[in-house]
């Protein structure tokens, strides 16, 4: 678990997720959690300097103290099913986090993430109130959005959580830059609804004889 958080700590620094030591990530087996330290550059982890803890809040194993945002982190593996969380403050991420409610349905690739993304309103980092209002943003989502700091996602893996934290900010840089083109056109609900179905039930295509 340890070492998954290294090897996806290095890859958000390399991919511009997060910046010096903003972000963090965890990942969970059964009633224990491991965590990206407090203050410390995520391509710099080492498996040791990662603490666990349990879901309780606990602290299991390690020297160094947890993510100031554990407790955001627990929350949401007390109420989701999810076994890893990725938390970064990426670009295009903050920016709509900074200006709007919601990142609308620009892109039916929303879909992938539940629908149009919440933007769970401000609080001070490493707050219960940060982490309520994250719960409550992460109702029936994948992701949110965090006002006037940056993004969450989760997964059933860190590899999907991963990816989902890159396509939200995918979707935030499409969204952004349209937004400087033009006025973007957003997806009804009956187009989601039809991408939905699509989805559910794509074409085969009949084999040559
Ligand atoms: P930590 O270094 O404590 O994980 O904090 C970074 C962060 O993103 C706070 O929101
Ligand atoms: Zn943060």
């Amino acid at each position: 678990m340890r070492e998954l958080l290294c090897e996806y700590g290095r890859r958000a620094v390399e991919l511009g997720l997060v910046l010096g030591t903003s972000g963090n990530l965890s990942v969970r087996r059964d009633d224990l959690v491991a965590v990206t330290p407090a203050g410390l550059a995520l391509d710099r982890l080492t498996p040791e300097r990662c603490p666990v803890v349990d879901v309780g809040g606990h602290l299991v194993e390690g020297d160094l103290q947890p993510s100031s945002e554990t407790p955001m982190h627990l929350a949401v593996y007390r109420t989701t099913p999810a076994r890893a969380v990725v938390h970064t403050h990426s670009t295009f991420a903050t920016v709509v986090a900074s200006t709007m409610r919601e990142l609308p349905a620009i892109h039916y690739n929303v879909l992938q993430l539940g629908g149009p993304v919440r933007v769970a309103p401000y609080a001070t980092y490493g707050t219960a109130e940060l982490a309520a209002n994250v719960q409550a943003a992460l109702e029936g989502r994948t992701a949110a959005l965090m006002a006037n700091h940056g993004a969450v996602a989760i997964g059933e893996s860190m590899e999907e959580a991963f990816e989902r934290a890159r396509l939200l900010e995918w979707l935030c840089e499409v969204y952004v830059r349209a937004s400087g083109v033009g006025t973007p056109a957003l997806l009804t609900e009956a187009q989601l609804a039809a991408v939905a179905e699509r989805s559910r039930t794509p074409p085969t295509f009949p084999r040559r004889s």
